[in-house]
């Protein structure tokens, strides 16, 4: 956020010559369809950009697109071939609006599309990329009445149709229409109508962008836990030490649940630790995993709840073996298309055991989320280890790629 009308000066300058040189629209040209620009608030006296902001002017922010043809994005191409590219700013359509992004979020789902080049249901190269996000609105485009340039905004990667027979049986995350959007590694992002209707929300003034943009895996980890149906006091064993296996853990802590988080790498022992498990049990080996879970269980019974996070086979069999009678598992990590796994019939059958498998978010839980978010007992910064600037993406994700202990790294365009 610029601090004073010479940061804003010193901002503007080189965007304006871009524009000039690109011979697209100024700011002059934004200047004569009447919109302030930073040279309007300085000589009329307007003290900051802050308060040409509160004022609900068009802000620096909007001066800057609006006075730009091209923007830097993030391309997949393909398999491990993300490139840094110029493309157009994005305009707002009937319904849309422009976010000028303050942070995006890297994400397991990022990592995965990076390794595998595609997601069949979320992108396909070549596209913008990215999908955790929050930033600033820059433009409303026509018939937008709950967002205005200058508010700070967090939204949704995905929102769902609500006329489908899933949407009109509260299952909106099951929808048969789900409208993705990429692109939040990026300068701007460009939010469709639909996404702006029923998935963007306004982010408290207290509460910093790159924590709001945690709202969306927030949502898919308080939906996976809600639907374990918990309760103060479960045994819930989380296996994964991931960032939505970290997730998942904090929110159990939080609601009072005795957490045991099961995970394989240092940093993770570390992090479950301050996210607040009860226990941590460090193991590659499935076998000793499921015997330390136990053990850990009056009379080796097993726990209440185990939570798979990780989305490979071996995790989900060892998580039904992890789980008491009459327990609950639920397959939270997605795997590979195609995978199959082995389950034991009998123990299903006669241990009465639920299997549940949650899959997304709905609105209604993504705003829990911001709210958890902005409660103030979450710990968000925990799960920012990093910064990096859109032109580090590729290095970004070769390092994630290697296991490190990073659970999200922030990208700030
Ligand atoms: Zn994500
Ligand atoms: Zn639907």
């Amino acid at each position: 956020m610029p601090g004073s009308v010479k940061d804003v000066i010193k901002r503007v300058r080189p965007a304006v010559g871009t524009a000039i040189e690109a011979g697209r629209a100024t700011v002059e040209t934004a200047i004569e369809h009447g919109k302030a620009t930073v040279e309007d608030a300085l000589h009329h006296g307007r003290a900051t950009v802050e308060s040409a902001l509160h004022h609900g002017r068009a802000t620096v922010e909007t001066a800057i697109q609006q006075g730009r043809a091209t923007m830097q994005a993030a391309i997949l191409h393909g398999r491990e071939d993300i490139r840094i590219e110029s493309v157009p700013v994005p305009k707002a359509g009937v319904g849309e609006i422009i976010v000028r992004v303050g942070a995006a979020l890297t994400c397991g789902t990022d990592l995965k599309v990076f390794r595998r080049g595609y997601h069949a249901r979320m992108i396909v190269p070549p596209a913008l990329f990215g999908h955790e996000l929050a930033g600033t609105v820059v433009e409303a485009g026509e018939g937008v009445a709950d967002f205005a340039p200058g508010q700070r905004v967090v939204a949704l990667n995905s929102a769902p149709c609500g006329n489908c027979y899933f949407c009109q049986h509260n299952q909106e995350n099951l929808c048969d229409d789900l409208l993705f959007n990429n692109g939040a590694y990026a300068e701007f992002i460009r939010i469709p109508a639909r996404i702006v209707a029923k998935n963007t929300l306004h982010v408290p003034d207290h509460v910093p962008l790159e924590h709001a943009a945690l709202t969306e895996p927030l949502a898919c980890a308080v939906h996976g836990f809600e639907d374990s149906k918990p309760w103060p006091g479960a045994t819930v064993a989380i296996i994964g030490g991931g960032p939505l296996g970290l997730m998942m853990l904090h929110v159990g802590a939080l609601a009072g649940c005795e957490t045991i988080a099961v995970v394989k790498h240092d940093g993770q022992v570390e992090a479950a630790r301050q996210l607040g498990a009860t226990h941590v049990v460090q193991t590659s080996s499935i076998r000793k995993a499921i015997h330390d879970v136990r053990a850990l269980t009056p009379k080796d019974r097993g726990v209440d709840i185990a939570v798979e996070a990780v989305g490979v086979p071996d995790a989900w069999e060892e998580a039904v073996e992890m789980v008491r009678k009459g327990g609950t598992v639920n397959f939270f990590g997605g795997c590979a298309v195609g995978t199959r796994v082995t389950l034991d019939t009998n123990r299903i059958h006669y241990s009465d055991i639920t299997l549940r498998a949650t899959f997304h978010h709905t609105p209604a839980i993504c705003r829990k989320a911001l709210d958890l978010i902005a409660g103030g007992r979450f710990q968000a910064g925990a799960f920012i280890t990093g910064h990096a600037h859109l032109y580090e993406l590729n290095r970004v994700f070769e390092k994630l790629m290697n296991r490190s202990s990073e659970i999200k790294t922030a990208i700030v365009p």
